[in-house]
């Protein structure tokens, strides 16, 4: 959860202003929608507050994907609504339709809260906090750095480049609460990434729901950008992204990309270090069948070989992934599939999920739903043999000099600090625990990169000694 107490907000308002709680769940995508409401409240001269009772109302921004997050999100609201009483609510949860015929699920559960919308409203949920806390007269506009308001530390940064998704995952709700694919203009994208690396954010994190995807519902339109034609298209949008980040010294880092063909052309701009080689694809399995039942996208059955090519081009990639073990009929042999696969497809850094049923999911129609000890018990399998390939893969990595983005550094580093390389994105993989530098005159700051050599293992991490 990322409650508002982030040191990136804006020093609290003179009393006299109207003050927003704000409670973002979820994931980058719902960091993002809170990003943009967060920015919007600033520029109209709101405050923020650290409190629900010090507030004068509170917005709940909710994820809706798996029945945990559901009872987060809900638990949240009743918080909030005991504590302060005037609660509007947005994101994913908002668009579930109520169990008892109602719009939704949310005013079913909680009757009491103000207002609710769907993700992706920015503008509607402005107006339902205009109807309830009336607009201050003289916004604060020049406390609004340019990049707006970010969750996130300040030297990393999500950009999220489209909404919603084509595919109809057969375990998945998302497109029913998102709608279909709906990309951002590429001139808004390479916008907001500008003035992301101009604030000093030196890695920017593509996400969306298909990556791969950009641009396919305008049929790649050409947009502008800096005065010249660019595509609505992922490779396009890498290009730029990547000369822009050369520009600026950061880094760019893709999300949630599918194996299909045209990805190709993005490995050749890894193998020259445009972008990071680092690709997550959530392949969720491996055996045909399964697959065939999830639904999935671009699941030829060339992946395995499309991965040795990538890696042939580009022998750095590193590739993360999530599977989900116990997805309803699988069989052992299935599973063994699966497990091969990731020995085979050396996956760098895999998560698993035992399956679990969401609510309204076609898969729930699926016959041979496994029991719950089966889900577990293959969950714990994978994941002895997806931490057995990554850890020989983290082995290999002892001796070797990487480019380390500092993220904690007490002291300026003199007592060591933690890092990551282009293998470690935020919050999912792992660290490098950086040591003390042997010089005094090395110097460990946030935000900025250092060299490091790697000594050692711990886990799923590395050690590190900055040169
Ligand atoms: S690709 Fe599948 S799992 Fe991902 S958002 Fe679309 S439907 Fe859901």
């Amino acid at each position: 959860m990322n409650a508002l107490t982030d040191a990136t907000l804006a020093p609290a308002p003179a009393k006299a202003e109207p003050t927003i709680a704000f409670v973002s769940l979820g994931c980058p995508k719902a960091l993002t929608d809170s990003e943009l409401i967060l920015t919007q409240l600033r520029a109209e001269g709101y405050g923020t507050s650290k409190s629900y009772s010090g507030a004068d109302l509170v917005v709940v921004n909710t994820c809706g994907f798996i029945d945990d997050a559901v009872k987060e999100s809900l638990d949240a609201i009743g918080e909030a609504l005991a504590e302060n009483g005037k609660v509007i609510v947005t994101g994913c949860l908002g668009a579930k339709p109520g169990k008892a015929g109602g719009d939704n699920l949310i005013q079913e559960i909680h009757p009491k809260v103000l207002a609710v919308t769907g993700p992706h409203a920015t503008q509607e949920v402005m107006d339902a906090v205009h109807r309830h806390v009336p607009k201050p007269h003289d916004p604060f506009v020049d406390l609004v750095p340019p990049q707006g308001i970010k969750l996130t530390p300040r030297h990393y940064a999500y950009l999220k480049i489209s909404e919603g998704c084509n595919h109809r995952c057969t375990f998945c709700i998302i497109p029913s609460m998102r709608g279909d694919l709906v990309s951002r203009p590429i001139g808004d994208v390479l916008g907001e990434a500008q003035r992301l690396f101009e604030a000093g954010v030196k890695e920017l994190l593509v996400v969306s729901q298909d990556t791969s995807a950009y641009g396919v519902d305008v049929q790649y339109r050409t947009g502008f950008w800096d005065g010249k034609p660019v595509k609505t298209r992922m490779l396009d949008l890498c290009e730029r992204l990547g000369d822009l980040a050369a520009t600026y010294g950061a880094w760019v880092r893709l999300h949630y990309v599918y194996p299909y063909p045209h990805v190709d052309n993005v490995i050749d701009l890894m193998a020259s270090g445009r972008i990071l080689p680092y690709l997550d694809i959530p392949f969720q399995h491996a055996h045909p069948a399964v697959l065939k039942r999830m639904k999935r996208p671009g699941t030829g059955e060339r992946t395995l070989e499309r991965l040795q090519m990538w890696r042939e081009k580009c022998p750095e990639l590193v590739v993360r992934s999530t599977f989900i073990a116990g997805f309803p009929g699988e069989t052992e042999a299935e599973f063994d599939t699966l497990l091969d696969f990731v020995r085979e497809a050396q996956i760098d850094r895999a998560g698993c999920f035992a399956y679990s049923p969401v609510e309204g999911a076609t898969a729930n129609e699926i016959e041979g739903q496994l029991p719950q000890e089966v889900r577990e018990e293959r969950r714990a399998r994978f994941m002895a043999v997806a931490e057995e390939v990554s850890a020989a893969k983290l082995q290999r990595r002892v001796g070797a000099t990487m480019q380390i983005l500092v993220d904690k550094a007490p002291m300026l580093g003199r007592k060591g600090g933690v890092g990551r390389s282009y293998a470690d994105a935020p919050e999912i993989d792992g660290i490098v625990r950086l040591l003390p530098p042997e010089k005094l005159s090395k110097q460990l700051k946030v935000g900025e990169f250092t060299r490091a050599r790697i000594v050692a293992t711990e886990g799923h991490d590395l050690v590190a000694l900055p040169i």
